[in-house]
């Protein structure tokens, strides 16, 4: 019996030390994530960089991890920039042109999916978002804002001046309204040089040269930085203790693509891969920091034709895109797809969400909750029965209906 206890306890024990040896699974949580998406920049796009600039791309070269992105929506086969946003955002699929909204609650009247950007501030990080874009453009309003309508551009304006947000940069849009990102502790930059004086723990709103920030060098006379160096100061001002998310877009891929513009194109996917190559340096040096390249979808149907990498539509498709890791050996599997809204599902496993997605509540419940709010202030004294109401109500909403 003695005998049979201890051979029992020994096999115990070895199974104890070769299990994880064999499922050995990298569960690191990391500090900082760098969310890097080429808009619009499918397989081919790569293809052509290379081919129109004579060059080879850092991406490709030096990565850890290469994959690819399933995209769709909710509603199409093919995704536009604001339900592919919002699946990479939220680890939710919508319908075109919804921009972190339900498919099913359009007026985002019971919940709204909590954003990625929105979780690295609860979770104590700063968090910030950079584009060639406008700043109400699709991809970073999917970060930053919720509204049914991509187009609601003054509803996506509002939000943002009014966020908690680390920095927000991008092109300038007359629907900003800089008195209202003062009043909220924003420091409203228009040129690079106001951008390089900035100083760490300051809270920042970009308006800047939508024509200057996709090119390789900023064009003569340009007052206003390039993606890269955007990329650079970004990162030095949210690096901090308790981490940081920061979201990179690179436009202008998607906006040349359409007009099948590619000499343009080209330019603005090498500064891209610029961007990535300094998002890197930084990874690499700091040793806790996950950077992930992806795409919402593929714009121009690229395709090589007679030896030519050659576009043939001016639309989107529903090409699978790449999927690039740095700084992890197992957010993907090298050469496998996973669908687009898996992406930022694994991005929250990393950086330690213990829910995502997940719910935040929408219009009723936060009005609700500011009745609450006054009841409880003005006539309850203590706050403990309206807050029990509330939470209640909150879960209630949020859970109401299954999420897709
Ligand atoms: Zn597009």
């Amino acid at each position: 019996m003695k005998k049979t206890l201890s051979v029992l306890l020994a096999v115990l024990i070895l199974c104890a030390g070769l299990v994880p040896c064999v499922s050995a699974k990298d569960t690191k949580v990391y500090d900082n994530v760098i969310l890097m998406i080429g808009d619009g920049m499918g397989q081919n796009h790569l293809a052509l960089a290379k081919q129109e600039r004579g060059i080879t791309l850092f991406m490709e070269e030096e990565c850890d991890l290469r994959g690819y992105s399933e995209t769709r929506s909710f509603s199409s086969a093919v995704t536009d920039s604001a339900a592919g946003g919002t699946a990479l955002s939220s680890g939710v699929r919508t319908t075109n042109r919804y921009v972190a909204s339900y498919w099913y609650d359009p007026l985002d009247w019971f919940s709204v999916p909590r954003t990625l950007a929105e979780a690295a501030k609860r979770s104590g990080r700063r968090s910030g978002v950079i584009t060639t874009d406008t700043t109400d453009g699709a991809t970073p309003a999917s970060f930053t804002a919720h509204t049914s309508d991509r187009g609601n551009s003054t509803d996506i304006s509002t939000q943002q001046a009014k966020s908690d947000f680390d920095l927000l940069w991008g092109g300038a849009v007359k629907t900003f309204d800089p008195a209202l990102a003062a009043e909220n502790g924003f420091t409203v930059l228009t040129t690079k040089r106001e951008m390089d004086a900035l100083q760490t723990g300051s809270k920042s709103f970009g308006q800047f040269d939508y024509d200057t920030m996709w090119h390789v060098d900023a064009p003569e006379g340009s007052t206003s930085p390039t993606l890269s160096e955007m990329t650079e100061k970004a990162i030095s001002l949210l690096d901090n203790e308790n981490g940081f998310f920061l979201m990179v877009e690179g436009a202008h891929i998607d906006k040349f693509s359409h007009n099948n513009k590619a000499a343009e194109a080209a330019e603005a996917l090498e500064e891209f891969d610029h961007s990535i190559e300094t998002a890197v340096n930084f990874a690499r040096k700091d040793g806790n920091t996950l950077v992930v390249i992806t795409a919402d979808h593929e714009t121009g149907g690229i395709t090589l034709i007679d030896g030519k990498y050659t576009y043939t539509k001016t639309g989107h498709t529903g090409a699978d895109v790449p999927l690039i890791v740095f700084g992890s050996n197992d957010l993907i599997e090298n050469g496998k797809p996973i669908q687009n809204r898996e992406v930022a599902r694994r991005i929250g496993q990393k950086m330690g969400l213990d829910k995502f997605p997940v719910s935040d509540p929408g219009k009723i419940p936060t009005f609700y909750q500011n009745i609450l709010h006054i009841v409880s202030e003005s006539n309850w004294g203590g706050r403990s029965i309206p807050k029990a109401i509330w939470d209640l109500t909150a879960d209630l909403f949020a859970n109401l209906i299954p999420k897709k």
